[in-house]
């Protein structure tokens, strides 16, 4: 049985401005096994958030059904984290009580929750930084406790959202290799969106691309690059950079043909 099994989803939103549907996912289907790291990779607005969002249980998918072990998801769960591109972390909260919130809504004793918020931010490199506030770190930084604090909830599965998106790209790349780090110490089931191949084909054992207008799933990939990995050994790698071109040209045939057929177009009404 697989950890996460995804079933014919669609979502159909209700563009209430402009008084149309839009098809957000058209039929996607596809399985995450226990321990696995799965990325969703496709272009800005092919509906990798909404999928992020329906398998939070955050909204309602308009068909299919999704089941985590062998429950269908409904709401929200402790059992599902989430890792935001925005950090989202309490301001008001010290970085050790941003790690510790988890723990202490799961009503583990004091000390508990001090040892767990501990073990995950000495993971995520940030002991010494107990006592700061989000607002005196880096960005970087601030999403090391987004990840140390999902962790600390251990969630049967974690679901990041463009994680890396709005860092530099040195600091992108250390925490890309930060998070492998600790997936291969723990084996977290991750289920990572992305519009970042190299990101995603660096981090994960599957990568799902999607094709846009409405989403579907284009193709289902298994990286065999072997682990554990790091960007100065891939960057020089062969089977990297072929995975990485192919992953493109399906990209550039899925968003490639409408830029083709409305040059077509032009071309065909400047001629005479
Ligand atoms: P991605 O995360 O891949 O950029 P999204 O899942 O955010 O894509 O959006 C997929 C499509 O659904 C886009 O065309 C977007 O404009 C549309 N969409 C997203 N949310 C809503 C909403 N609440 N109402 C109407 N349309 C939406
Ligand atoms: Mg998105």
């Amino acid at each position: 049985m697989s950890h996460l099994r995804i079933e014919s989803l669609s979502k159909v939103y209700v563009d209430e401005y402009r008084g149309e549907n839009v098809v957000a996912l058209d039929d996607i289907s596809f399985t995450i096994e226990q321990g696995e790291f799965v990325s969703i990779l496709g272009p800005s607005g092919c509906g990798k958030t909404t999928i992020l969002n329906i398998v939070a249980g955050f909204i309602e998918p308009s068909g299919g059904r999704i089941l985590l072990g062998d429950k269908p998801i409904g709401g929200p769960g402790p059992d599902r984290g989430v890792v935001f591109q925005s950090f989202a972390l309490f301001p008001w909260k010290t970085i050790l009580g941003n790690v510790r919130f988890g723990p202490k809504m799961a009503k583990r004793s004091r000390s508990e929750q001090d040892r767990v918020a501990r073990e995950f931010i000495e993971l995520v490199g940030l002991t010494g930084f107990e006592d700061r506030y989000p607002h005196e770190l880096s960005g970087g930084m601030q999403q090391r406790v987004g990840v140390a604090r999902v962790l600390a909830n251990d969630p049967q599965l974690m679901l990041m959202d463009e994680p890396f998106a709005s860092v530099d790209a040195q600091t992108r790349m250390k925490l890309q290799e930060d998070l492998i780090k600790v997936w291969e110490e723990r084996h977290p089931t991750i289920m990572l969106i992305t519009h970042d191949i190299e990101e995603a084909v660096f981090l994960s054992d599957r990568v799902i691309v999607l094709t846009s207008h409405p989403g579907r799933l284009n193709r289902d990939m298994r990286i065999d690059l072997p682990r554990p990995r790091q960007w100065a050994n891939l960057v020089r790698d062969t089977r990297f950079s072929e995975i990485t071109h192919e992953i493109m040209g399906l990209i550039m045939q899925g968003s490639g043909n409408a830029d083709a057929e409305q040059e077509q177009e032009a071309v065909g009404e400047a001629s005479p």
